[in-house]
């Protein structure tokens, strides 16, 4: 049934918005979700209004409410993982303001706990199994791959001379492919405190799938993107480096809008070259390809104004 509600969604982009819940020690409180519907209604109101200009509705493709756990995530994601071994290309992003669960939602809080394991590990560990057991001629061979991408340069996050792709055989490479490539990010944090939330990471999964009968073949590729935070930064208090980041990230996350709006509207002309994200995922975003945007909300009173322009840029591709 999923895969049927998959194969008509208009120009192949579906939009899931999952709000975290309130974290333990939290002194606020005060919420600025209103009403999450099982149809993918969600309402948010404006602490500081009253009246009708209080309150802001937005329809997706799924709402997920702060209890929903990883699995109930990833049972909604499966199909799409599965359209990979099809010859898909898929992309799937995290998009929100830092702290609103990116990272949570692809990567997971700690990976020596399967339960909370995020889309990244679900995805591969379910990529193995389909692949393994599938009843086909097929044979698979996947790739990972792991850059980061920060003022508008790429850096290879596995960097071993001369090798950007590694191929993956279980599980428990791709573990240890994936520690290696959060220590290199988090070593350049401690130089530029907290890097990770103004970079974009994105980790790449190359399939080719070899027919043994007729020895055609296919390639298809997953992307699992954790995006920059789209937090607007106030141009009045930084400076230099912290100011130039921050166009970067800008100039970045509108090309991507432009470019996911733009195969929502089926345009003819898609802006793919304005930005070295865009390029990067050119061949997962748009044509056959499937993509998968996560809106994050932060559920703070507080984060009204954020919220409401991440569910903005979430309305472009829906
Ligand atoms: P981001 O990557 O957007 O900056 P994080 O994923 O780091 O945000 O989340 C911020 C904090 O909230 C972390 O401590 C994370 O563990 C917690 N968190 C996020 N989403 C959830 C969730 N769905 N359930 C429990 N804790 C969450
Ligand atoms: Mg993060």
């Amino acid at each position: 049934k999923l895969h049927n509600e998959l194969q008509e969604l208009k120009g192949n982009i579906r939009v899931y918005c999952r709000i975290r819940p309130f974290l333990p020690g939290q002194k606020e409180r005060q919420s600025t979700i209103e009403y999450v519907g099982e149809n993918g209604q969600l309402i948010i109101a404006n602490p500081a209004k009253q009246g009708k200009e209080s309150h802001k509705s937005f329809k997706f493709n799924k709402v997920y409410s702060q209890a929903a756990t990883q699995v109930e995530v990833f049972s909604d994601t499966r199909p799409l993982i599965q359209s990979v071994l099809d010859g898909y290309n898929v992309c799937i992003f995290a998009y929100g303001q830092t702290g609103s669960g990116k990272t949570y939602t692809m990567t997971g809080p700690d990976r020596a706990s399967e339960e909370e394991w995020g889309v990244n590990y679900r995805a591969l560990n379910n990529l193995f199994r389909i692949s393994q057991n599938r009843k086909s001629t097929f044979s698979y061979e996947i790739s990972v791959q792991m850059v980061e991408i920060y003022n508008e340069q790429v850096r290879d996050l596995l960097s071993i001379p001369d090798a950007s792709m590694y191929p993956v055989k279980a599980t428990a490479d791709v573990l240890h492919l994936m520690d290696v490539g959060l220590k290199n990010r988090a070593k350049s944090s401690t130089a530029l405190n907290e890097r990770s939330s103004r970079s974009h990471s994105i980790v790449s999964i190359h399939v080719r799938g070899v027919d043994q009968k007729t020895r055609s073949s296919m390639h298809s590729s997953l992307h699992l993107v954790d995006l920059a935070g789209s937090e607007r930064v106030d141009r009045s208090e930084v400076t230099g480096d912290r100011l130039k980041e921050a166009q970067h990230i800008n100039k970045s996350l509108s090309a991507l809008g432009d470019v996911i709006s733009a195969l929502a509207q089926k345009s003819p002309h898609i802006p793919y070259r304005n930005s070295k994200l865009t390029q990067v995922l050119q061949s997962s975003l748009g044509g056959n390809a499937k993509t998968l945007m996560f809106v994050q909300l932060n559920p703070e009173a507080s984060s009204f104004s954020e919220s409401l322009s991440t569910l903005k840029f979430a309305e472009r591709a829906s």
